[in-house]
């Protein structure tokens, strides 16, 4: 069982954010979806629980890591991702290519949540292959100009620092921005049928001055941005199976109360078939990340091991979420029920941070040695 593996601290950690996820985010997230209204105080929420870039200078493991991104995307795919955005894609970047004068400045404030973060490296049209992303920076006097246009960015209509990835002569170097410098607009993407708890917006940038110490120092290319992704992807591949547990839980309740020609629909073969998958695919699921978690705190997990977890939870959980769906007939299209909100988040996380056919060029380059991409 995961339970016996986890040390005192980890359950502790898992505890309290289980306790928090359920007390202070389930109660919010149905008017949120339905009405797509973003709330600003979760970051301090997360913040002052210090779960904000908690793998940071060793103050949590990485298995304690996942255990919280479980329990806030047991919740919601969207609240997880500004969990995950914030620690993983914005703090990591800091943390691992910034100067220390930038750590400084910004990773105190990002960690309590007083600053909002966002990652821009999709552009409209480069996803799966930023290597061709055309957002450039030109050397000037003090900095650099930066030109180009983000696309699919987690929040950056509402966030405070943008990291930007841009080429200077065909290198990729990342950059911090804040809002306010001149040349900046964030518009929101409207019309999004999944993840509606969280904005995703554009990252316009028209002539905007960026001064030299805004430059990620130690970055130096596509590898460093994989670096960051590896952190998101092994935290989507703990939150994913927490959406799915949600809604391998909810079928199960769902089916031992509702009746049919006469018994309960959790009594035919074909509901415990279903839910027999669902636990199946969870429990392997669950060692999984939790290897690499350890592997990760030993500082010796392969990217392809994240690659693989990413690709299968996301997509296990997806099918377990349409599973669920459809065993509550009518009722599952309810977003009262919240599977149905479950199932088109999942959408996009089987799509974000390297689709699943992605990953599967990742898994064949690394079993053949040759690269379709
Ligand atoms: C809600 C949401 C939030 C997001 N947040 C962020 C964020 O914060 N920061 C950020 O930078 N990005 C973000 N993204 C972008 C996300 O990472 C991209 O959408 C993803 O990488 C896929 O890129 P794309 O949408 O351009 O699809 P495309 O790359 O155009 O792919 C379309 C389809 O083609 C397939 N495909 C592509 N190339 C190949 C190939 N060589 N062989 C076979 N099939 C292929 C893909 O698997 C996919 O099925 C977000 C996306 C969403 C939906």
């Amino acid at each position: 069982m995961l339970e016996d593996q986890l040390s005192p601290d980890e359950k502790l950690i898992r505890d309290k954010a289980r306790h928090y996820a359920q007390e202070k985010l389930m109660p919010r997230v149905l008017m949120a979806n339905r009405q797509e209204t973003f709330d600003r105080n979760i970051f301090k929420e997360l913040g002052d629980l210090g779960f904000l870039g908690m793998t940071l200078e060793g103050k949590a493991s990485f298995v304690a890591f996942g255990l919280v991104a479980r329990e806030i995307e047991r919740v919601d795919s969207g609240y997880r991702s500004l969990f995950s955005v914030q620690s993983s894609l914005v703090m990591s970047a800091i943390s691992l290519y910034g100067s220390e004068d930038q750590k400084k400045s910004y990773l105190p404030a990002l960690a309590q949540g007083d600053l909002i973060g966002c990652f821009g490296l999709t552009e409209p049209t480069h996803g799966s292959d930023p290597s061709s992303m055309e957002t450039h920076a030109k050397a000037t006097k003090g900095g650099w100009i930066l030109n180009g246009e983000k696309a699919w960015i987690t929040p950056s209509s509402h966030a405070d620092l943008f990291i930007v990835w841009a080429k200077e002569e065909g290198v990729i170097k990342g950059f911090i921005l804040r809002r306010g410098m001149d040349g900046i607009e964030t518009p929101r993407i409207e019309g999004k049928f999944s993840l509606r708890t969280v904005p995703t917006g554009h990252i316009i940038l028209t002539n905007v001055f960026v001064p030299q110490e805004n430059i990620l120092p130690k970055a130096s290319g596509l590898q460093d941005v994989f670096q960051c992704l590896n952190y998101g992807r092994y935290g989507i591949s703990w939150g994913a199976l927490g959406a799915a547990e949600f809604c391998w839980h909810q079928a199960r309740s769902y089916g031992l109360e509702r009746n049919q020609f006469g018994n309960p629909i959790a009594a035919t073969q074909l509901f415990q078939a279903k839910l027999a998958t669902m636990q199946t695919d969870i429990a392997l699921g669950l060692q999984g990340v939790l290897r690499a978690g350890r592997l990760m705190d030993e500082g010796r997990c392969p990217s392809e091991l994240i690659s693989l977890l990413k690709r299968n939870n996301a997509r296990k959980a997806l099918e377990i979420a349409r599973a669920a769906r459809d065993m509550l007939g009518a009722n599952g299209i309810l977003d009262e029920y919240h599977v149905i909100r479950h199932m088109m988040n999942l959408e996009t996380v089987n799509t974000y941070e390297g689709t699943y056919d992605i990953h599967s060029l990742v898994l064949g380059r690394a079993q053949t040695g040759l690269s379709t991409f």
